[in-house]
C-alpha cells in the first residue's frame, strides 16, 4: 500500500463497510530517518539490521512481543529489510505473521491507534500506532490460477514458505520479532552485495505462479540499479506472453515504478529485449526501425532513451512521470508516418499529431488517470512545435500561441524540446539550445511586459473626477496618466495617497 509522502503529516478517512479508519501518512523525513548506511552492508549485515529494528523500535518490538504473547509469530520483510540494508529510504513496514487477519485484529486491538482492512481479504492488515503506518500480512502459500487475473489467496504456516513465494531473493529475507533474528534462506544478502536480481526458486514456476514478476524484475532494474540473472531473463524471454493474463491496473503500477525509477533505461532495455514490451508497451519496440539504405536514418528506439535521459537530468523536484512518459513516447507516430521521398530521404511528417493519438489509446488500455493521459499526449503533440521557430521568426502572438497552447504543460515542454536534441554535431546543438534559450527569454519578456500593460492607476476615472471636482474632458485624460506614472514609478500606495498625490499635482497644475 502506498505511502503519502510530504513535510507534514496528512490525516485522511477512508468510509468501508459503515466503519470510518482514519490514515495518517508518515512524513518523508521520518522514513529516511530508519534508513541504515550503506556500508553496514558489507562490513556487517547483523549489525545493520539491529539498527534498522532500533529504529523502528520499540514499535517492532512491542507488536513482536504482542504477537508472540498470543502464540504467533511476526517478522519484519520484504522492502523494508531490503531497503534497509541497501541504506535507500525507507518506505513502509511491512510485517508477516502466522496468525490469520482476524487474529491479526484481535492482538492489534489496544495497541493500534487506527486500523484498516481495505485488504483483508488478500490477508492485510494496515495499522497506525503514533506516527508509523505498518502493514501486517498473514503468511501465505497461495497456488495461482494461470488463467486468472487476480492472485489467490492460499494462507501459509512458516515464514520460510511464506519467503518461498515472494518474487526475488531481495524480497525475501526477513527479521524475526522480538528476537531479531535474521532470515534469509535464498541468498539474498549475497545477491544485494552482487547487485543482482535472482528467484528463490526456479524463475519459470515463479512466473508461471504470477506472471507480474517478470515486470517487476524490470522495475526493480531500474530502482535499484541491478543486473537480473541470466536464468531469470531467459525465463522472462520464454514466458512474456504469460503477462497476458495480468490486469492492465497492476501492469500500469510496476511500468510507473519502473520509469520513475533512478535507471528507466535498464528496465526498459530489459522489457523490449525480453519480448515484455511488445505485451506492455509495443510502440516502444516498434521504434527500432530499419536503418535506410543511405544510413542517413537514425534508429528511433535509441533516440527515445537518450531523450528519456535528457529530460530526466533536467527534473528539479524528484521523478516527473508525466515528463518521462511524454519523452518516451514523444516520437512512437514515427513508425506509422515514415515516408521515403526521393534522394533517400525519410519524413514522418505529422508525427506529433499520429504519436499524441496514439499515446492516448496507449495509456488509457494502461488505465492511467485522464489528467496523466491528457498532459502527456498534450506533451508529444506540442513537442515538434518549436522547430517552426527557425531562428526567431515567430511573431509575438505565435510566441504567445506556444505559451497559451502549453498551459499548465509549458515547464515540461521546455523540458521535453530541450531533451529532443540528441544530434551528435556539437555546434548545431549548441545553436539549437541558443535558440531555445532566446524563446524562453521571449516569453518572459512578453509575460513581463503583459503584467505591465494589465497595471492601471490606483484611481479610475469616475473617481478623478469625483476627487477633483471636474467633468469628463482632457483634464482627466492628464490626471490619469499622471497616476499611471505615479503607478508604475512607486508600486501599489493605496486609494488614499493616490487621492492626495491627485491633489497635491492638481495644485501643482493651477
Ligand atoms: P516498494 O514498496 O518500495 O515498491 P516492495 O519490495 O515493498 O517495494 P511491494 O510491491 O510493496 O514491493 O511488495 C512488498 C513485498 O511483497 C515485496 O518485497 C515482495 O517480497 C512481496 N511481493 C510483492 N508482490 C509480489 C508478487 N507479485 N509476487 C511475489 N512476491 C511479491
Ligand atoms: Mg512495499
Amino acid at each position: 500500500m502506498a505511502l503519502f509522502c510530504d513535510r507534514t503529516p496528512i490525516f485522511s478517512h477512508k468510509r468501508i463497510k459503515g466503519e470510518v479508519i482514519l490514515i495518517l501518512s508518515v512524513t518523508c523525513e521520518d522514513l529516511r530517518s530508519i534508513a541504515v548506511p550503506n556500508d553496514d552492508l558489507t562490513s556487517n549485515h547483523h549489525a545493520a539490521i539491529a539498527q534498522l529494528l532500533s529504529r523502528v523500535t520499540p514499535l517492532a518490538d512491542e507488536l513482536g512481543r504482542r504477537f508472540s504473547a498470543a502464540g504467533h509469530e511476526l517478522a519484519l520483510v520484504g522492502g523494508p529489510v531490503r531497503d534497509a540494508l541497501l541504506g535507500r529510504p525507507v518506505n513502509d513496514l511491512d510485517f508477516t505473521t502466522d496468525a490469520h487477519p482476524e487474529r491479526i485484529l484481535e492482538i492489534a486491538e489496544g495497541w493500534a491507534d487506527a486500523v484498516w482492512t481495505i485488504g483483508i481479504e488478500f490477508g492485510t492488515v494496515g495499522l497506525r500506532k503514533g506516527d508509523h503506518r505498518v502493514e501486517v500480512t498473514t503468511y501465505r502459500s497461495e497456488s495461482y490460477d494461470p488463467k486468472s487475473r487476480k492472485p489467490e489467496v492460499a494462507y501459509g504456516t512458516s515464514l520460510d514458505d511464506d519467503l518461498a513465494r515472494r518474487d526475488f531473493a531481495v524480497n525475501a529475507m526477513a527479521a524475526r520479532l522480538p528476537g531479531h533474528e535474521f532470515v534469509d534462506p535464498y541468498g539474498g544478502l549475497d545477491d544485494l552485495r552482487a547487485k543482482v536480481i535472482r528467484t528463490p526458486g526456479r524463475p519459470e514456476d515463479s512466473f508461471g505462479d504470477d506472471p507480474l514478476r517478470m515486470l517487476r524484475a524490470a522495475r526493480f532494474a531500474s530502482q535499484l540499479g541491478f543486473t537480473v540473472d541470466p536464468a531469470v531473463v531467459a525465463a522472462m524471454t520464454a514466458m512474456a506472453g504469460r503477462i497476458e493474463i495480468v490486469s492492465a491496473e497492476r501492469i500500469r503500477d510496476e511500468l510507473s515504478k519502473l520509469l520513475t525509477g533512478a535507471h528507466p533505461r535498464d528496465g526498459l532495455a530489459l522489457l523490449v529485449d525480453t519480448g515484455l514490451a511488445d505485451q506492455v508497451l509495443p510502440e516502444l519496440p516498434k521504434l527500432r526501425l530499419e536503418i535506410d539504405e543511405h544510413h542517413r536514418h537514425k534508429d528511433v528506439y535509441d533516440h527515445s532513451l537518450i531523450v528519456l535521459e535528457q529530460a530526466i537530468a533536467q527534473e528539479e523536484e524528484g521523478p516527473d512521470l508525466v515528463l518521462r512518459l511524454a519523452a518516451l513516447l514523444h516520437d512512437i507516430g514515427k513508425p506509422k508516418t515514415r515516408s521515403f521521398v526521393e534522394g533517400g530521404r525519410v519524413t514522418f511528417h505529422h508525427h506529433e499529431v499520429v504519436g499524441a493519438s496514439m499515446s492516448k489509446v496507449r495509456l488509457a488500455a494502461l488505465r492511467y488517470p485522464k489528467e496523466i493521459i491528457a498532459d502527456v499526449s498534450r506533451l508529444v503533440e506540442l513537442h515538434l512545435r518549436f522547430h517552426g521557430y527557425g531562428k526567431g521568426e515567430w511573431t509575438d502572438s505565435a510566441v504567445r500561441r506556444y505559451v497559451r497552447d502549453a498551459g499548465h504543460l509549458l515547464h515540461r515542454l521546455h523540458k521535453l524540446t530541450r531533451a529532443d536534441c540528441t544530434t551528435r554535431n556539437k555546434r548545431k546543438a549548441a545553436a539549437l539550445a541558443r535558440t531555445y534559450d532566446e524563446l524562453e527569454r521571449r516569453i518572459a519578456r512578453l509575460e513581463q511586459e503583459e503584467e505591465l500593460a494589465r497595471i492601471r492607476p490606483e484611481l479610475d476615472g469616475n473617481e478623478i473626477q469625483q476627487i477633483l471636482g471636474i467633468e469628463p474632458g482632457p483634464a482627466v485624460g492628464k490626471a490619469y496618466k499622471f497616476l499611471l506614472d505615479l503607478r508604475l514609478d512607486g508600486g501599489p500606495i493605496g486609494k488614499e495617497a493616490a487621492a492626495q498625490a491627485l491633489r497635491e499635482w492638481a495644485r501643482d497644475q493651477g
